[in-house]
């Protein structure tokens, strides 16, 4: 399949584009807003064509994968939706629930595949957590808590730390793919949450740090935490059922690492995961299903709803009240 990046971004350059191509994908165009960087970044990674001008960076391409900042990626993809492309977005989808649920419904009504980048769904790591919990192995559910305070490095503050209208925030950044991992190992949707947020000296102007709690339709209690400014947390997920719990520790990340672990009443057994790139396994499933075989690992319908979540976080600890999830049309 034949791609156009828009936008030239670090993610695309650390993980997509060696991603795309490991999955026989040809990388044909990269959009930037700078003729500069367009062209240097064309030539890094070896991209025919460094071009500023949507159109002609959908030129020849059946798929996009837009990596821009978080406010332009609802008019780049009705753009490239409207050209009849299969579209790939990075998360959040967009600025608010309803930016996301137009984009969805365009693809439906257009034909074409539309994908959310959340990677974490991939990991070995997590597919064999899910595998545990979905065979019954520690039997009810009772409860989720998701680790994921980190220390953003320097080369990715930027935007992230200092402009709200780019989506910066540590709750669009990061509480969405905990949104998403725990949706993908309970198998339902949070029903409402109450949550507190911070700033601590890295986030001006958006929260570097959030606290919260979900309230799912099961019964089951789900506790997160995410931050930017955590140098030493480490990162995990725990899930605790009647029949047993799965400790997993430094598996909130974008390497196929981290120690899974199974407790019950025989004692403690390490869990065995496979150890694919996480990125290369969501291009792959996402160019089957531009092929008519099978779905994207999470589509635009997860990508609206860890974008419901995240955006009842945020309300929930602006308002200090109890919050319903919005779905908004699902
Ligand atoms: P970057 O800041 O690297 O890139 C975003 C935009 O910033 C680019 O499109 C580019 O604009 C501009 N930019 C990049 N480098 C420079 C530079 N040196 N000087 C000036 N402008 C620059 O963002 P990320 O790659 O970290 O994130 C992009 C998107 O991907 C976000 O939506 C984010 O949430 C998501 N993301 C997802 C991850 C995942 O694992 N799923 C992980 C990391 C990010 P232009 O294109 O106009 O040149």
């Amino acid at each position: 399949m034949r791609w156009g990046l828009i936008g030239a971004s670090t993610i695309a350059a650390e993980h997509m584009i060696g991603a795309i191509r490991a999955s026989g994908g040809h990388i044909a165009t990269v959009l930037s807003s700078s003729p500069d960087r367009a062209a240097s970044y064309a030539a890094t990674h070896g991209i025919a064509a460094g071009v500023t001008d949507l159109d002609a960076a959908m030129e020849g391409v059946e798929a996009v994968y837009i990596s821009t900042t978080n406010e332009k990626h609802l008019p780049q993809a009705m753009a490239a939706i409207a050209a009849g492309k299969h579209v790939l977005c990075e998360k959040p989808l967009a600025m608010s629930v309803a930016d996301a649920v137009a984009m969805v419904q365009a693809a439906d009504a257009a034909g074409v595949t539309f994908g959310t980048n959340h990677h974490l769904r991939n990991a070995g790591s997590h597919l064999a957590i899910r595998d545990l919990i979905t065979s019954g192995r520690i039997g009810d559910v009772l409860s989720v808590r998701v680790f994921h305070a980190v220390h953003l490095p320097p080369h990715l503050q930027g935007w992230r730390i200092d402009n709200p209208d780019a989506g910066g925030g540590v709750i669009p950044d990061i509480t969405v793919h905990d949104a998403d991992t725990v949706r993908f190992h309970l198998g339902e949707d949070p029903v409402d949450v109450v949550a507190t947020k911070t700033s601590r000296g890295m986030g001006q102007g958006v929260e570097d740090s959030a606290m919260s709690l979900w309230s799912m339709p099961s019964g089951a209690m789900v506790q997160t935490h995410e931050s930017f400014t955590h140098a030493y947390a480490g990162t995990g997920i725990e899930v605790h059922g009647t029949e047993g719990s799965i400790i997993a520790r430094n598996v909130m990340t974008q390497q196929p690492i981290g120690e899974v672990t199974l407790r019950f009443d025989g004692g403690e057994q390490a869990v065995e995961y496979s150890e694919h790139s996480l990125y290369e396994r969501a291009v792959d499933l996402f160019a089957k299903a531009c092929a008519g075989e099978g779905r994207p690992a999470a589509d635009g319908v997860d990508g609206v709803k860890s974008l419901a979540v995240a955006a009842a976080v945020s309300r929930a600890a602006e308002t200090g009240q109890r919050t319903p999830v919005d779905y908004g049309w699902i």
